[in-house]
């Protein structure tokens, strides 16, 4: 068991921070402490990447299994130096690119980095955040920062102090408050220990925009498949988990939009009548075809025997920044007013598309309906 700590919040306003707001902050990270901290994708659990300790109660902290690596974030190119045996061109190229971003590279480590924070392997993950806070955060504190992201295990990623507080308050020593994470999804996974490079999480850097510098970057067979199919193993560990998925059993439908909100209209009702708490993932589009159900419709918590419809709508389908900035807050959302079923439509696949579908299909466990 976990004794219970005091989490000190702590905000910073992002358009007007001092050096004096990330004293303690970075003090505490010196010391082998937590803080969680916001980035643009989501918010991440920090600890010193070289303190073997720091890592083990990162790991305490979110219930997470010590086999599943960190993200080791740096605020400038050249605090990689330390942390990796060499430094590939292709990295190189990457880092001109995309960093400081939402993107992650896997790299042979150092000895430097200790095992328990890349999960016992010989490869370490690294990125470099463009979140001001982030960013300054680990410069003020001077040492490259071990973080995953800051929930606890198998929920969704936070993408608010709030849901941060909902997950870890009394379990780690700081959480700074920083506001929405903009994009809202975990940095894309790019493993440039092999050849051809692989994609090993899609995000908010596409397969597109990486093959702009790699041309022959491919996904990891992992990240595309559809089923639950045992015999491909994840590469990154962390994708082998069951992930974001909420308390309720959630479905996603895939089809003609007409058909698939008809059928999870008639799925909903069909609960509902039975006096279930049911919740609908929409989208703009889609969030009208559901008039007929409002009956059901529900404010705030009600007991289940009552059968409450909650509908999350999460913006316009044609507006993919927007649907993977809302995904997670509406997972969580769920959970909270206790949703038994949850349906949601599916997204179109292209572009950030992929990843919106990839963390809607593991908080499924890939349970879809194709119409
Ligand atoms: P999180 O930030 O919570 O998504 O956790 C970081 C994720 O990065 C892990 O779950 C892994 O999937 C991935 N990762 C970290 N280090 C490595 C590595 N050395 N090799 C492959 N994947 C990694
Ligand atoms: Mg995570």
């Amino acid at each position: 068991m976990v004794i219970k700590m005091k989490t000190i919040i702590q905000k910073i306003d992002a358009t007007n921070m001092a050096s004096s707001d990330f004293k303690e902050a970075a003090e505490l990270l010196r010391n082998g402490k937590l803080v969680a901290f916001p980035t643009e994708t989501v918010y991440g659990l920090g600890g010193n990447a070289y303190d073997s300790t720091a890592s083990a109660r990162i790991y305490a902290a979110k219930g997470r299994p010590s086999d599943n690596p960190l993200i080791v974030h740096i605020s400038c190119f050249d605090e990689i130096l330390p942390l990796v045996e060499a430094v590939p061109q292709n990295a190189r190229v990457l880092a001109d690119r995309f960093w400081p971003g939402p993107l992650t590279m896997i790299l042979n480590k150092s000895d430097r980095i200790p095992k328990e924070t890349t999960g016992g392997l010989d490869t370490v993950a690294i990125r470099m955040p463009s979140h001001p806070i982030a960013n300054r955060l680990i410069k003020e504190a001077g040492i490259p920062i071990a973080a995953p992201s800051a929930n606890a295990s198998g929920r969704p990623s936070t993408t608010k102090a709030e849901h941060v507080i909902e997950d870890l308050d009394g379990r780690i020593d700081m959480i700074i408050d920083g506001g929405s994470s903009d994009i809202g999804l975990e940095s894309t996974i790019v493993d440039l220990t092999v050849e051809p490079a692989l994609i090993l999480r899609p995000g908010y850097i596409t397969i597109e925009m990486l093959r702009e510098v790699i041309p022959d970057i491919e996904y990891d067979k992992a990240v595309l498949k559809r089923m639950r199919d045992d015999s491909i193993v994840a590469k990154a560990p962390g994708m082998k988990y069951r992930h974001y998925a909420p308390k309720g059993e959630l479905t996603i439908f895939e089809g003609d939009t007409d058909a698939v909100s008809k059928a999870i209209g008639k799925a909903a009702e069909e609960k509902l009548r039975s006096g279930y708490s049911v919740g609908i993932l929409t989208s703009d589009e889609l969030a009208g075809s559901y008039e007929d159900l409002k009956k059901y419709v529900t404010e705030g918590k009600k007991p289940h025997e009552n059968g409450a419809l909650y509908i999350k709508d999460i913006g316009s389908r044609e507006n993919e920044a927007e649907i993977a900035a809302g995904l997670f807050d509406a997972l969580r959302y769920f959970d909270e007013v206790g949703a038994e079923f949850i349906y949601a439509e599916a997204f179109n696949d292209g572009g950030l598309g992929q990843a919106i579908m990839n963390r809607l299909m593991k908080a499924a466990g890939y349970h879809v309906i194709t119409l």
